[in-house]
């Protein structure tokens, strides 16, 4: 199974619990190979960095240099993220999501 999913380009390949999603896999390399010690690891979302909730103030941090020019992307990517941590974590608040991967945006 790993020689097949090796052989994928990282968008596709099946996402791994305790790894980095294969979107932010991709990202990192969109960034020329720099790579964050703060992204999110599934299920619980939270971050490979600092063990807080992701996005980590780090992270915002990074993800607001990182779309400077870009805030509607921004939202977007996070939007995508809120949707992937909602079905992990379909116990918790979709307010409170709401509010940890978008409402720091403001
Ligand atoms: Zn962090």
């Amino acid at each position: 199974m790993d020689q097949v999913v090796q052989g994928l380009p990282l968008w596709i390949r099946p996402a791994v619990p305790g790894k980095t999603s294969p979107p932010d896999q991709a990202r990192a390399l969109a960034r020329g190979g720099e790579v964050t010690a703060h992204d999110p690891v599934m299920p619980r979302w939270h971050c490979s960095g600092c063990q807080r909730p992701w996005p980590c103030p780090i992270r915002r941090q990074e993800l607001r240099a990182e779309y400077d020019q870009a805030p509607l992307s921004l939202a977007l990517y996070l939007a995508s993220r809120l949707v992937s941590a909602t079905q992990d974590m379909a116990s918790a608040s979709p307010t409170a999501l709401h509010r940890r991967f978008l409402g720091w945006l403001r």
